[in-house]
Parts: structure tokens; C-alpha cells; sequence
């Protein structure tokens, strides 16, 4: 009787044990769904895992993938925190219901109202972390000052067969175009559209550094890009980077209307996440002055945090320090995006 006793207490304590166990497991895992493709990143997680001995599991995909992935899931679902790189992308999904709104004094007060979801009864469904701008670049030795200092100056005929630009469906374009949309209408949009594609040099291929680099070797006069990308030629150490560079002359388009077309890159909670707390916790961190100096720093992209200053001297010399960025919803360019896809087809913007 009283061995036995003293097995099913042992036997007691071992399950009490590993539920415990089981329990801190938990309590020390965060499971990340990012659409960041930037290799820099690893030291952001790696300092989040250091300070709170949270380990993070990380699954990598597109944005597209990710919420696919999330849709297939439903509530099975392992992802705690989603990092998605496009604004419109966010709001799309914050639509569709894959986050879970969440209160968080921090991130109020770190991130600027028009940079993170509206608020609801529930909460905030994500925030912005880091800003990048949709820049015009073009070849020094083909150009003249003024040639073209907004987007709706890239359809001008004189640039025929000289533009260099991405798919129209990437997310990235297809927010500019949504933003477009919004400021020019959809019948300007569409005929500038229809110049865009009149002037390319040759049919989309590539991401942005592709655009660059062909405006460099001579085979398009300008092109479109993230500001990262070039940001992250301009502090290359390789001579062919270097020489890129050389050549390369950079417009912050649209500085006397409505200011350079800024994307977000950003985070929010899962809607059926696990880990809510470790969750709520690492977007907390990302909005904290050292996650955005990484930020700046890593990725060379905008901090968006109240109060962080901007410490990157590629930024601060392509932009001069100072420039003027849009001001728009990001839900009206989620909600245009359909619109734009219409008008990509029609025109033949591939
Ligand atoms: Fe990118």
C-alpha cells in the first residue's frame, strides 16, 4: 500500500513535472511567419532570444505564401507573430481576419497613428516597423537635371524604351500604382500606365537591384526602386557595386505635391497564435530604439518609432537628410489594388 502510494505520488510529481515543463516550453518559443528577406535580420532575432531566452522558430516565405499559408492553417495555425513587407499586403489581411487585434501602450505610443492599423474596441490588428521609399534612378550620363522629378513624368514619350521597372504585380508597385490611383484617379492612372509601359526599355524581369543595375550597364536611362536596395549598393565594399554606384543619380519623386511614395514593412499577431505574450512582447521589441537603429542600420530602411533619430549614412546622403513622404491611407491603397491589378491587365503591364 504504501509503495504504491509512493509510486503514483512519484507518478504524480513526473506528470506535474513535465506539464511544467511542457508549460515553460511554451512560455519560451515564439513562432514567426516573416516575409523579411533580409539577412541582417538574424542579428534582430537573435538579440530578442539573448534578452528574454524566448527561442524563435522562423518560416520564411513571401508575403503572398504567408497568408496563404495562414488561410490553409485556419485555426491550427502555429504562427505566433507575421512580418509581412507591404502595406497594402497588411491591410488585406487585417481584412481577411488573420490577425488578432491587440492593446499594447508601447507600440501606441512608439508608432505614429498613420503607420499602424485603426484601432478598434479589440485593439490595433498591426503596426508599422520600418518605412522604405519608392524612388526614381537614373543614368548621370544620359540625364538632365529636372528630367523627370515626379512619377507621372516616367510616362513622358521622351523616355521611350528607356524605363526599367519590376512586374506591375509585385506588391511594391502595385501599392504605388494604388496610391497613384488615389491621387491621379483611375482614368489617369490607367493612361499613365499605358506610358509606362510605351517606355520600357524592356519587359519586367528582375527585383529592383535588377533595374539598378541595368540603368547602370546602359540598357534603360531610369528606373524604379526601393530606397534599400540602393542604400545597400552604396555601402557595398565590392568594386562592382562600387562602379554601379558611379553612375547612378537618385530623385525623391514628387517633392512639390504629395511627397515620395513610402511602403511599410510590418508586424502583427497572429490571429490563432499560441504565444500571444512572447508575441505582443517581440513587436514591442521591434518598435524599441535598438530594433529600429537595426532597422536603419541593418536593412537601411526608415525607423518609424517616435524619437528614434536616423543614424545611416547612405540614407541621409541620398535623401539629403530631410525629404517629403506621402500621407495616405493605407487601406485606400489596399482597396485599389484591384482596380490597378484591372488596369495592369488591360494596358499589358506584365
Ligand atoms: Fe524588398
Amino acid at each position: 500500500m504504501n509503495r504504491r502510494k509512493t509510486f503514483s505520488n512519484i507518478l504524480a510529481g513526473l506528470t506535474g513535472l513535465a506539464l511544467a515543463c511542457s508549460a515553460l516550453a511554451q512560455d519560451k518559443v515564439l513562432n514567426i511567419y516573416s516575409a523579411r528577406h533580409y539577412p541582417t535580420d538574424e542579428a534582430l532575432y537573435g538579440d530578442f532570444t539573448k534578452a528574454t531566452g524566448i527561442q524563435i522558430r522562423r518560416v520564411d516565405a513571401d508575403d503572398a505564401g504567408i497568408l496563404a499559408r495562414l488561410r490553409a492553417e485556419g485555426t491550427a495555425s502555429p504562427a505566433d507573430v507575421i512580418l509581412l513587407v507591404d502595406a497594402a499586403r497588411l491591410w488585406r489581411a487585417e481584412v481577411d481576419g488573420l490577425f488578432r487585434p491587440i492593446k499594447s501602450s508601447a507600440l501606441e505610443n512608439a508608432i505614429p497613428a498613420q503607420l499602424r492599423a485603426k484601432a478598434s474596441a479589440e485593439g490595433t490588428a498591426w503596426f508599422g516597423l520600418s518605412t522604405r521609399a519608392r524612388l526614381i534612378v537614373f543614368n548621370k550620363s544620359r540625364w538632365n537635371a529636372g528630367d523627370a522629378d515626379t512619377y507621372e513624368k516616367l510616362a513622358d514619350p521622351k523616355f521611350k524604351a528607356q524605363l526599367c521597372i519590376r512586374s506591375g504585380s509585385h506588391p511594391y508597385n502595385l501599392s504605388l500604382f494604388g496610391a497613384m490611383t488615389e491621387h491621379l484617379g483611375p482614368a489617369k492612372t490607367e493612361a499613365w500606365l499605358k506610358g509606362l509601359v510605351a517606355n520600357m526599355g524592356r519587359s519586367p524581369k528582375g527585383g529592383d537591384t535588377d533595374q539598378i543595375k541595368a540603368v547602370a550597364a546602359g540598357e534603360c536611362t531610369v528606373a524604379v526602386s526601393n530606397s534599400y536596395y540602393l542604400a545597400r549598393l552604396m555601402r557595398s565594399d565590392s568594386a562592382a557595386d562600387k562602379a554601379v554606384v558611379e553612375k547612378i543619380g537618385v530623385v525623391f519623386p514628387n517633392q512639390a505635391s504629395w511627397g515620395t511614395h513610402m511602403n511599410i514593412a510590418g508586424g502583427a499577431v497572429a490571429r490563432h497564435a499560441k504565444n500571444v505574450d512572447n508575441a505582443v512582447r517581440f513587436l514591442e521589441y521591434l518598435a524599441s530604439p535598438s530594433a529600429q537603429n537595426h532597422f536603419a542600420n541593418g536593412n537601411n530602411e526608415w525607423p518609424v518609432a517616435k524619437g528614434v533619430s536616423l543614424d545611416n549614412p547612405a540614407l541621409k546622403a541620398m535623401s539629403g537628410g530631410s525629404f517629403k513622404s506621402e500621407l495616405i491611407a493605407t487601406s485606400i491603397v489596399g482597396m485599389n489594388q484591384v482596380k490597378v491589378q484591372q488596369m495592369l491587365d488591360r494596358v499589358g503591364f506584365k
